[in-house]
Order: structure tokens, then C-alpha cells, then sequence
């Protein structure tokens, strides 16, 4: 489905496969034995991070009119699938930088943009502080305050939980930069821990958790930490458009570790028919096991469907991005849930015995994805958030696109995405 785009001999989708391929040879940084080791012990996976940064991942994190390689979001989910088919720990920890960056893109500045460019080229490590202990979903109640102080700001409050926030030196914060907050009350600043006073910026401890057990899940507490005035991304007082926005990428970049994890399943499933034997004939030779393993492979079809659309309706209506993105978030990775039950079923005491030879990982990855649906706006967020603009879709309401602006044309494998152009975005499908 995909075409590997890059025209220099620069890291691509093939590579990326080939490279993994390589390092998950015994004693290689994605060695299956390594990994479980780390999951074991609640360690980072750091090894396979470093082998990413050495292979060129952070180049796809920045915007190539920054200096990067991000030039094609299905390119950049076709990758983080590839990472989270070997490990979903890895994916969710080094593709956090895409969430953290996102919003400094999206802003379109270039003074916070080639700041940050420079960073993630070297390898930094960002994170997105959106959560706070008593806001969850709710990111009007965010209770992080920012107050001006001279001709910058200081900020206390609490961001929790947080993927990479003890890891990372930088982290893109949402504070509530009006005291009444609503609308226009907040404000995204990037924040670098090594430009703020000692213990005004602390980490939190890392949260024991019940998969992606060795990813960073953290926070960071504020004590009056000062901030230059730099560091505010987008307007003061838009913040919750620009993390809105955001959003709208970032849930669908998030489906790629679904659809990696779904790969990894059927990987394991496909190894099970061919290899398990009952009653004197092969387990593929039993309806049920057919029948399941074909309902597996369909829904994998199915989510990749709405993966890459959603991908490419990113470039070319980014306009109707709030709609799209949202279903993505909420179909796929419930999809995908659905799809390891039945993998899972299937594979019977392999799929639940955590050292069988070759089957450990099901049950792990199993734990790993049980995060997807929940973050960056859980399933049902997303869901709420349809059923509010669904008077707004109902079908006859406005011509159906044609031309270049038909999903037909721009779905065709030869068509050549626009591209990716962040001021289009709306909060609301027009
Ligand atoms: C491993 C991990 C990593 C994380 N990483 C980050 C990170 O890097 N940055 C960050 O900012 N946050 C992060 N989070 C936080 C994550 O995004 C939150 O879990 C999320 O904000 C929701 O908060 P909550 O789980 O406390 O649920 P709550 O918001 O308290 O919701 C409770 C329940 O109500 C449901 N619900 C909420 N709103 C609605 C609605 N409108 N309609 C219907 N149902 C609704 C939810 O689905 C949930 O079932 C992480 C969480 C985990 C577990």
C-alpha cells in the first residue's frame, strides 16, 4: 500500500525494516530476549532507542522546511508500526518525541521551531505535558499555572502522568495562563529543564505500570520555575486551540502502534497454524481456527484501511482532520483490542504462558497495547466528541468532494500527497 518515497539513499521504510531485521539477532539491541529482559526488570529500553537515534528516527520528527525528513505522516506511521510490531515499549517510548514536538510545528514559528529542530536533530528526547492528577481528560480543569514574571514567566503545578518526562530535557507544557482559565486561558510553553533554577523543575517518580512496563511514565513537578519569554509556543492564550490541533496528528500517528501490535499478533498466529498439529492434520485444517484467524487478519486489513486514510486526509483535507482523526483514535485501536482477543483465543496456553519459545511475546504485547485506547483522548473522548458534531455529518449535507478533493483520487497509490500544511487545520469540520 505504501511506496517507499525518499529519492537519496536517506533512511526509508525498507531500511527501517532491514536495520530491525538485523538487530533482533541474538545479542542485537531489538533482541526479543533483551527486550523481555527489560519489560522483567521495569528497565528502559535504552539500547534499542540508541540503535533508532544512530538510524536516523529523529530526522522523521522534524519538518523537512526545518531541517528534517518529515515530509509524509503515512510514511511516519508506516515507521513507528515497523518499531511497534518488535516492540510496542520502544514505539510508544521514542515516538513520544512526534507528540511532544508536535505542537511547536504546528505553531509555525521559526524562532521555537529551529530551537527545537536543532534539539531533536541531536537526539532530545521531548515530551508532551497535557495531564495533570486532577484534569485527566478534562484539559480546561488543567491546574499548572503560568504567571508573568519581568518579561517571562513562572510556573508551578504539576504535570502526571507523563511519558518521558524524567528521560527528557524538554517537555511541551499546557498551562493556565488566565486564573479563570476557559478558551483563551491557556498557553503551550517548551520548557528546557537545563535553562531553569535547580529544584524549581522536579521529576516525579516513575510509575510502576501494568504494560510498557520499562517506558519512562513519569511527571515533572513545577515550583515557581522561571521561563524565558521564549519559550511560549503560539499565541498566549492558545493554547488549547494549538493542543487541539495538535491532536489531530498525533491520534492518528498514535494508530500506528496498533497496527503494529496487530502485525506482531498475526505474526505469532500465522508461526502457530503452521507449526501446531491435533488429531493427526494441521491446526489450519479446523474451521474455527480458519475462521478466527481470518476474522484476525480482516480486522488488520480493516484498521490499516482507516490508518492510511486518515494519513493522507491529513495532507490533503486537513480542514476535515477533527472528524477523521477522531474516528481513527476511536475505531482502530479498539479494532485492534478485538483482534489480539482473538489471536490470543486462538494461540490457547501460548497465548497466555509468558516463556514458551517465540510465543512470550503475545502476552506482553497483549499488557502494551492496553495503553493505545486510553491516551491521547481515550475512545470514548473521541467518541464524544463525534456524537457532538454528528448533526454536522450527516450524509447529503454537503456535496461529496470530486475531483482532486475525491478520496478516490487522492487514495490511488500514484497520487502524490500535498503537502502537510498545519495552518489548514480546524477545530471544527467546516
Ligand atoms: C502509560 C501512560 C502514558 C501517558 N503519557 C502521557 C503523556 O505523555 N502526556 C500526557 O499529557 N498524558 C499522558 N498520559 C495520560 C493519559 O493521556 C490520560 O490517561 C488521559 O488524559 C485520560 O485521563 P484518565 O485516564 O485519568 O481518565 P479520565 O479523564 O479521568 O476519564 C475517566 C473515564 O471517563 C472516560 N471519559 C472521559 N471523558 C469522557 C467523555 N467526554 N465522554 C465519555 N467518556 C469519557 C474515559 O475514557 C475514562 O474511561 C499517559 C497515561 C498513561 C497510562
Amino acid at each position: 500500500m505504501l511506496r517507499d518515497t525518499a529519492a537519496d539513499a536517506g533512511p526509508t521504510v525498507a531500511g527501517l525494516d532491514a536495520a530491525l531485521a538485523e538487530w533482533a539477532r541474538p545479542g542485537g539491541p531489538f533482541d526479543p530476549a533483551l527486550l523481555a529482559a527489560h519489560e522483567e526488570r521495569e528497565s528502559f529500553p535504552a539500547e534499542a532507542c540508541a540503535a533508532l537515534d544512530a538510524w536516523g528516527l529523529p530526522e522523521f520528527y522534524v519538518p523537512a522546511r526545518h531541517g528534517g525528513r518529515q515530509e509524509r505522516l503515512d510514511v511516519f506511521v508506516a515507521l513507528l508500526r515497523r518499531i511497534a510490531a518488535r516492540d510496542l515499549t520502544v514505539a510508544v517510548a521514542h515516538g513520544k518525541t512526534f507528540l511532544g514536538g508536535v505542537c511547536v510545528w504546528a505553531a509555525d514559528e521559526d524562532g521555537p521551531a529551529h530551537l527545537l529542530a536543532r534539539q531533536v536533530l541531536a537526539g532530545e528526547p521531548v515530551a508532551w505535558g497535557l495531564t495533570e492528577p486532577g484534569g485527566g481528560s478534562d484539559l480546561l480543569a488543567g491546574a499548572l499555572t503560568a504567571t508573568r514574571h519581568g518579561s517571562g514567566w513562572r510556573l508551578s503545578g504539576r504535570k502526571w502522568p507523563v511519558n518521558n518526562a524524567t528521560r527528557g530535557n524538554l517537555m511541551c507544557v499546557l498551562a493556565r495562563t488566565e486564573p479563570g482559565g476557559g478558551a483563551r486561558g491557556f498557553t503551550v510553553f517548551l520548557l528546557d529543564r537545563r535553562a531553569t533554577l535547580a529544584g524549581t523543575v522536579r521529576p516525579l517518580p516513575k510509575m510502576p505500570t501494568h504494560g510498557i512496563r520499562g517506558a519512562d511514565i513519569s511527571g515533572l513537578e513545577f515550583d515557581d520555575a522561571r521561563l524565558p519569554a521564549h519559550a511560549v509556543v503560539g499565541p498566549v492564550g492558545g493554547g488549547l486551540e494549538l493542543v487541539l490541533k495538535s491532536l489531530q496528528l498525533t491520534r492518528i500517528v498514535c494508530v500506528s502502534l496498533s497496527l503494529g501490535a496487530g502485525d506482531h499478533a498475526l505474526g505469532l498466529l500465522r508461526r502457530f497454524l503452521g507449526e501446531r498439529r491435533l488429531y493427526g492434520r494441521g491446526l489450519a485444517d479446523l474451521p474455527h481456527a480458519r475462521d478466527v484467524a481470518g476474522r484476525a487478519v480482516a480486522r488488520q486489513f480493516l484498521a490499516e484501511s482507516v490508518a492510511h486514510t486518515a494519513a493522507l486526509a491529513a495532507h490533503h483535507v486537513p480542514e476535515q482532520l477533527s472528524v477523521v482523526s477522531a474516528v481513527t483514535k476511536a475505531f482502530v485501536p479498539s479494532l485492534i483490542a478485538g483482534q489480539l482477543r482473538l489471536v490470543g483465543d486462538l494461540l490457547g496456553a501460548r497465548g497466555f504462558l509468558t516463556d514458551v519459545e517465540g510465543y512470550g511475546g503475545f502476552a506482553k504485547l497483549e499488557r502494551d497495547h492496553q495503553v493505545v485506547p486510553l491516551f491521547d483522548g481515550s475512545t470514548w473522548v473521541n467518541r464524544a466528541g463525534l456524537a457532538a458534531v454528528l448533526p454536522l455529518l450527516r450524509p447529503g449535507r454537503r456535496p461529496a468532494p470530486a475531483g482532486a478533493d475525491s478520496p478516490a483520487r487522492w487514495l490511488r497509490e500514484d497520487s502524490e500527497p500535498d503537502p502537510l500544511d498545519t495552518r489548514r487545520l480546524r477545530l471544527m469540520a467546516p
